[in-house]
Formats: C-alpha cells, sequence, structure tokens
C-alpha cells in the first residue's frame, strides 16, 4: 500500500522537545507546521511562538507544501 505522505520517524514528544528548546541537531529531520500563520519552519527557527494546539510536525518540504504551508523567511527551510 502506498501512503501519499511521508510519516515521520520521530515521535510527537521528541518533536516538542526540539521545538520548545529550538534544537538545531533536528534541522533537517522534521519541520515545523503552524496552522495559524501558515508558515513551516526549522526546529532552531527563533521566529515562532506557536502555541502546542496550532502546530504540526511534518517529516519533508514536500510535506509542508501539500498541507498548503509557505516556507518562514527568517530560517528558510528551503
Ligand atoms: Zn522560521
Amino acid at each position: 500500500m502506498q501512503t501519499r505522505t511521508p510519516t515521520l520517524d520521530l515521535d510527537w514528544q521528541t518533536c516538542e522537545r526540539a521545538r520548545l528548546e529550538r534544537d538545531a541537531a533536528y534541522d533537517g529531520k522534521f519541520l515545523i507546521g503552524v496552522k495559524t500563520t501558515k508558515i513551516y519552519c526549522l526546529p532552531s527557527c527563533r521566529s515562532r511562538t506557536a502555541l502546542a494546539k496550532n502546530v504540526v510536525y511534518l517529516p519533508s518540504i514536500e510535506a509542508a507544501k501539500q498541507a498548503g504551508l509557505r516556507a518562514c523567511l527568517r530560517c528558510r527551510p528551503g
């Protein structure tokens, strides 16, 4: 069976910790999508102040674009 959206290898708690700590070690491993602003960011991005309920974790730029999100101008995830 094929899945259109690639799934994330990391669990939610790992992503949440990396997001809150702005852990640059996770840059490239997942992206953070913010539903309210329609932007996606690297984990280390300093422009984010989103609440957890407004955040989605994405495995790739492709997945972010499919979700209708645009690249953050500050961290330039691609
Ligand atoms: Zn950003």
